[in-house]
């Protein structure tokens, strides 16, 4: 491993040590540092010094995105704002972006996080890689580029779309890493595949960001790119957390080393906020420990995970939590089960000649009775509708199983359904 992005922690000990170091500082600096995280602290009747071991963070009370909108534009400021040296912004869909701000310690702290991502992925300075997800004031851009520079290796700072520019890099660069989202991944590989690229470029590693990949995705990617499939690795990332680079799957695949050193993760039962058992799925509420100009404390992600409690061959000191199974807020109720669009797709991967793309389509009848219609791909190999009488039956089936409801299912060519160089809309909720 690289010898900056080195941690001097080597024992889970050590690490208990040091994130209660950084939990006691960042309490403080929070408390002195915010008005606003001060007037929260004191409504809960909790001080710096009620901090005296990791599970003293149960005392401390919740951030949510309404306090991020709520302290717009400079939400949980702790410094002076002539020590901000940027911001950053989420795209935001509904309300006001979300704005944090970083130190010049933050964006440090930020670049070695996302090199040990490269080097986690077994990246060396020799790799030459294609930064192909969205720059400007959101954080992939910038993040993917920072940890490349500061690891050491070639950023080429391609930025997404314009898939001929993207192929001709491929070739005449030969780049050999490509980050980009899942979708513009496959796009990617549908291009390599149909342009004959196979045999003329040097791709051996596919970092996806931003958006949860499936399994069945990830085959589909590595068998058109010719990268195989244990080279394909998934960087999560949140604004509110500095953004991608904050954990990687190393070459194992086990699941998401995070960078404990940097963060405290809490998995909790979204409804009643206790730690959900070992190996549960939660939300993911995260504590950073260094951070300055936006600290977090037990900020609610929203995010949908489980830790995975087996130690990983690696042999690393970093914990490990699955990847990201969907956000509480995409779950949708349907006929009062609460359903995840990452449950369908775990199915869907696991139907014999089901490809990877799908759309969930929720409608109400006239009687107020509700309907959920899953629109799916034929895998690429099979060219006729011959098998779609049994694939529509294996899928409801499955789904009936698995999520006890009923469903309706059209299978559709293989490429029928629209592609995107960002994040793939999967489900198209038309009830009132
Ligand atoms: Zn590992």
């Amino acid at each position: 491993m690289e010898k900056n992005v080195r941690t001097p922690i080597k024992t889970a000990k050590q690490l208990r040590e040091f994130q209660l170091e950084g939990l006691k500082w960042t309490v403080a600096h929070a408390y002195n540092g915010s008005g606003y995280y001060r007037a929260k602290f004191d409504k809960a009747g909790v001080k710096p010094k009620d901090i005296q071991t990791l599970d003293d963070i149960r005392k401390l009370p919740f951030v949510s995105s309404k306090d991020l909108q709520e302290g717009y534009p400079f939400p949980l400021l702790s410094v002076p704002l002539k020590d901000v040296v940027r911001i950053h912004a989420s795209s935001g869909t509904t309300g006001k972006r979300k704005i944090l701000s970083y130190t010049a310690k933050d964006v440090d702290d930020w670049a070695e996080m996302f090199a040990r991502c490269y080097a986690y992925a077994g990246c060396t300075k020799e790799d030459k890689i294609q930064i192909a997800v969205g720059y400007g004031v959101w954080t992939a851009g910038c993040g993917f580029q920072l940890g490349c520079e500061r690891f050491g290796a070639m950023a080429i700072p391609s930025g997404p779309g314009n898939i001929d520019m993207q192929c001709q890099f491929l070739e005449d660069l030969q780049t050999t890493v490509l980050c980009c989202t899942a979708s513009m991944g496959l796009l990617m590989a549908e291009e390599i595949d149909k342009r004959g690229l196979r045999g003329k470029i040097a791709l051996r590693k596919i970092i996806f960001g931003s958006e949860r990949s499936s399994d069945a995705m990830r085959k589909r990617i590595s068998e058109l790119s010719g990268v195989a499939l244990d080279q394909l690795y998934d960087i999560p990332g949140l604004t509110e957390l500095y953004g991608p680079g904050t954990g990687l799957d190393c070459q194992y695949h086990r699941g998401i080393h995070y960078w404990a050193d940097y963060y405290i993760l809490e998995i909790l039962d979204p409804e009643t906020l206790e730690p959900v058992a070992p190996g549960e799925v939660g939300e993911m509420v995260v504590t950073t420990l260094r951070k300055e100009a936006s600290p977090l404390i037990r900020y609610r992600t929203r995010d949908l995970t489980r830790l995975i409690t087996e130690p990983c061959p690696c042999g690393s000191v970093m914990p490990m939590h699955d990847r990201i199974l969907g956000r509480s807020d995409d779950m949708f109720i349907f006929r009062a089960v609460n359903i995840y669009p990452s449950h369908i797709d775990q199915i869907l991967s696991h139907i014999d000649g089901a490809g990877s793309e799908y759309q969930i389509i929720l409608n109400r009848d006239k009687t107020g009775k509700d309907h959920m219609l899953i629109k799916l791909e034929r895998d690429m190999n099979i060219s006729d509708s011959s098998l779609d009488e049994r694939i529509r039956n294996d899928v409801q089936q499955a789904v009936k199983r698995q999520i006890m409801v009923s469903c309706e299912v059209e299978v559709a060519d293989y490429g029928a359904l629209p592609r995107s160089e960002r994040k793939t809309k999967r489900v198209f909720d038309n009830r009132d």
